[in-house]
């Protein structure tokens, strides 16, 4: 029968069972239930493994009171956290360490892509698009060329006309591809340094796509539908008047 070193219950069979024991200065250090489970917690929230090197004086210190630690517990816990830097090996700490800049210089580089890519957004928004091949109230400054920008999806056979949906499948994936395409657009016109696109139109291609099966027949695969959104680049400037 052993007492919890934090709280000093008895742990027995009947009475909450001994959940965490470690073996130290020549006798087991035994936690109970209730009082293991709030540092297990603490790890899971943490994503720490038991004998993670994070897990160090200064980390139980941080945490003693969340942990609801008595003077025993506090002393059992640093000396744990003393063991486990005893066991890790040191270039097990390196590589963990290096793993962990890497993953923040990720995490940096993402977050700068982002705002990029919402400035580019902002630009990309202001880019005018037209059908026809002038703006009321613009003049043409300059003329960049032909672009495009493209975009393809599948569609499954069965799912053209899908239980009374009219189509909608078809009409919902000609939306989103149009969409990608005219941003693809855009985005041509604005590396060019413009601010517009005259002319725009669309052209379809559908592909009906067969490949023959091992047994001879045919396996029809999803139709493909391609879009590519047509333009000329200009810069355009507000007349004054
Ligand atoms: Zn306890």
């Amino acid at each position: 029968m052993a007492n919890c070193v934090n709280c000093g219950k008895k742990i027995g069979m009947f009475n909450g069972c001994s959940d965490w024991t470690v073996y130290w200065g020549g006798q087991d250090q035994t936690m109970c239930q209730s009082c293991s489970d709030s540092f297990k917690s603490l790890l899971a929230k943490n994503e720490y493994s038991w004998r993670d090197e994070r897990i160090t004086r200064e980390f139980i210190l941080q945490n003693e009171e969340a942990l609801h630690l008595q003077k025993t517990g506090l002393n059992f816990l640093l000396d744990y956290a003393d063991y486990v830097q005893s066991v890790i090996p040191p270039d097990e700490v390196e590589s963990k360490k290096r793993e962990e800049e890497e993953k923040e210089r990720l995490r940096k580089q993402m977050e700068e892509d982002r705002i990029r890519q919402q400035e580019v957004n902002r630009e990309l928004a202001k880019i005018l698009i037209s059908s026809g091949f002038n703006f009321d109230g613009y003049r043409i400054v300059k003329y960049s060329g032909y672009i495009s920008g493209d975009d393809a999806v599948q569609i499954p056979r069965s799912g053209v006309f899908d239980r009374g949906r009219n189509g909608q499948n078809l009409t919902e994936a000609l939306v989103r591809i149009r969409r990608v395409a005219l941003q693809e657009l855009k985005q041509a016109a604005y590396d060019l340094g413009c601010n517009a696109v005259i002319g725009v139109d669309f052209d379809y291609l559908t592909l009906d796509p067969q490949t023959a099966t091992i047994t001879g027949g045919t396996l029809y695969e999803p139709y493909v539908i391609c879009v590519t959104a047509n333009g000329n680049a200009v810069v355009i400037e507000k007349i004054e008047d």
